[in-house]
Formats: C-alpha cells, sequence, structure tokens
C-alpha cells in the first residue's frame, strides 16, 4: 500500500499518518520528492482499509500495491533512480558505458584495453576475475590476481571498475576494491549472497538469469534492497529460448517493461545475449533506443586468442566505431553521456 500526500503537506502530518501506519504492525518507507511525500507501507497490507488513510485531510490517495515487490516498485518511487558509481551516474538520462574483456588474462592485455575503451567514450571498465564457468575445464578466472590486475588498470585510467562476484568468501575483497559488483545470471536467485549484498556499500549489477521471469528478476532486487542496499542496477543478457543460433535471446522489451516496473536503472549486455560480435552493434543501438541506462560490452585487444568469450568480444577498433554510432543515437533522444 502506497499513501501519497497532498503538495506541500508538513512533515508533522506525514509523521501522524506515519504513527498511525506503524500501529498497525507495519513498517514504512518514506520518499520525499519534489513538493510531494509518499510513504510505503510494508507487511501484510490485506486486512487494512485504505479509508483509514483517506479520510486524512493531508493524504491525496491511497494506492493498493498488488506486486510482491515492494522497494522496487515504480509505485513506491515514481522518480527514476539515479546509482552513483564512484562519481559515474547511472540511471534519470545518465548512461553507463561499461566495456573490456570478459576475463582478465594479465596485466598488460587489461590495461591496454582499458586504455582504449576510455579513449572511445567508455566511463566504466568491466573485467572478470572470477568466472563461472559452464564446464569445470574450461578457464576459472585468475582470481584475486586478476583483480589486482584490474585495480592497476584502474589507477592508470581512472575508470571504476565493474567485477563479478561468485561467493560471499570474497565479499569483503570486492567492497573494497570493487565500484560496481556484479551478480552474474547463474547466482541471480542466490537468495543468501544476495541478502548478504543489503549489507555492502557498493551498488550491486544484478544480471538477469537464463530463464528468470520479469517478476523474479525485480524479487531478486528486491532481496538486496530489503536487506539494505538501495542502490541496484539490472542487466538484461538475454535468455534461453528455443532459438540456437545465437547463445541467448535479447529481450528489448524487458527495457520498457522493468522501466514501467521499477525506478530502478537497467543496462543491456548485448555481448552474452548475442554469443557473436557482430551483432553488438546493432542490439547495442537497438537497446539506447529503447531506452536502456547503459551497456556492457565485452572487448579484447585479440579476441582470436582470448580465454573466455572471443567470439563476442569487440577488437578496440570496432568499439571505438560503436561508440561513434552510440553517442549519435544517445544525442537524438537527449540523453546525457
Ligand atoms: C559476464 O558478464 O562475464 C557473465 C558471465 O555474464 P552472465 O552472468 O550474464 O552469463
Ligand atoms: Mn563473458
Amino acid at each position: 500500500m502506497v499513501i501519497v500526500f497532498k503538495p506541500y503537506t508538513t512533515e508533522y502530518d506525514v509523521a501522524r499518518v506515519e504513527q498511525l501506519i506503524k500501529k498497525r504492525g507495519l513498517d514504512t518507507h518514506i520518499i520525499v520528492g519534489a513538493g510531494q511525500t509518499i510513504i510505503g507501507c510494508i507487511g501484510d497490507t490485506t486486512r487494512i482499509d485504505p479509508k483509514l488513510f483517506e479520510v486524512d485531510a493531508s493524504v491525496d490517495k491511497v494506492i493498493r500495491v498488488e506486486e510482491p515487490y515492494k522497494l522496487a516498485n515504480r509505485a513506491f518511487h515514481p522518480e527514476p533512480t539515479v546509482v552513483d558509481v564512484s562519481g559515474v551516474k547511472i540511471g534519470g538520462g545518465n548512461i553507463a558505458f561499461i566495456a573490456g574483456p570478459c576475463s582478465v588474462e594479465s596485466p598488460e592485455q587489461v590495461t591496454e584495453v582499458a586504455i582504449s575503451v576510455k579513449k572511445s567514450g567508455a566511463n566504466l571498465l568491466r573485467g572478470g576475475a572470477f568466472k563461472p564457468r559452464t564446464s569445470p575445464y574450461s578457464f576459472q578466472g585468475m582470481g584475486l590476481k586478476g583483480l589486482e590486475y584490474l585495480v592497476e588498470a584502474k589507477k592508470v585510467t581512472g575508470l571504476p571498475i565493474v567485477s563479478e562476484l561468485i561467493s560471499p568468501e570474497y565479499l569483503s575483497v570486492f567492497e573494497e576494491q570493487v565500484d560496481l559488483i556484479q551478480i552474474g545470471a547463474r547466482n541471480m536467485q542466490n537468495y543468501d549472497l544476495l541478502k548478504q549484498l543489503g549489507h555492502c556499500k557498493r551498488p550491486i549489477l544484478l544480471k538477469r538469469g537464463f530463464n528468470a521471469t520479469y517478476e523474479e528478476w525485480i524479487m531478486s532486487a528486491e532481496y538486496i534492497m530489503a536487506s539494505g542496499n538501495e542502490n541496484v542496477i539490472l542487466c538484461e543478457r538475454g535468455i534461453r529460448t528455443f532459438e540456437t543460433y545465437t547463445r541467448n535471446t535479447l529481450d528489448l522489451q524487458s527495457i520498457p517493461v522493468i522501466k514501467k516496473l521499477t525506478h530502478l536503472p537497467v543496462i543491456v549486455d548485448p555481448s552474452h545475449a548475442g554469443g557473436k560480435w557482430w551483432l553488438v552493434e546493432s542490439m547495442s543501438k537497438a537497446s539506447i533506443a529503447a531506452g536502456a541506462d547503459g551497456l556492457m560490452v565485452e572487448v579484447h585487444n585479440d579476441p582470436e586468442s582470448a580465454l573466455c568469450d572471443g567470439a563476442q568480444s569487440l577488437k578496440p577498433v570496432k568499439y571505438e566505431h560503436l561508440m561513434k554510432e552510440l553517442t549519435a543515437v544517445a544525442d537524438a533522444l537527449g540523453m546525457k553521456h
């Protein structure tokens, strides 16, 4: 249930209504917007009659929220959330251009890619140190050494870094060193991990599971938010369908749907969606045109010999071209980048 106050209601009136809600055993979440305040009620509101609040002179309207997610719900927070990743703003018209190799392979590789993507206009650097691979015989990432090389590339370029956390074991190291902590498709429903991220001071990039519905995906964000961390960015990375020609199927519809249902920023990873480098440009342009708040693109200086996902990685020169095209699309839409 969401209680919307009349414009310019005093703090005193809001506190009075809040007391009334709390007396009924519910928790509250107050959002003070420009000229208007909203209280979201958290808990079992099924037996509460909205009239109880509607009769209050300071209340404009009471909206019942049917969805199981509350904190992520657009009804609780009509304005889009802007997440600040170490100074880079994402959401509300600010676009994130995240680029870098699938995996960190050496200090030279990650720094070389970092310098080139920065020159092309990327504002965040990605690099996997811990890789959740389908086969136990595939390259599993360089682990903490990889993270160290990624931090070195950050020092050289000044780009904040994004890396995937696969186990709570490394949460404190990530919290210290990684600007935006990525939770991969395979861990989207690892609820214990999600709960622990709630106590983390870093923003979270939550990728969509291969077979997750919108509601399941948003509920995973809700886990993180309900545990105390409201800085969550969602990432569409393709879902599994009957089509096998592409690695996954990019669900472009998820962008307007997520924006309608939630106030969280949503970005797109076209690399893991298509699994082919030549699909990245068209899907990136389509994503920005559809309203995505950013992109995460895999870039490798030598894709043919990449230890992971070379087939879907762009060469730096191709990324440079992509960024020129994308800035034209973003400018046409009046987005900040
Ligand atoms: C990745 O971004 O490197 C990755 C493994 O992606 P996903 O979790 O979407 O498969
Ligand atoms: Mn990859």
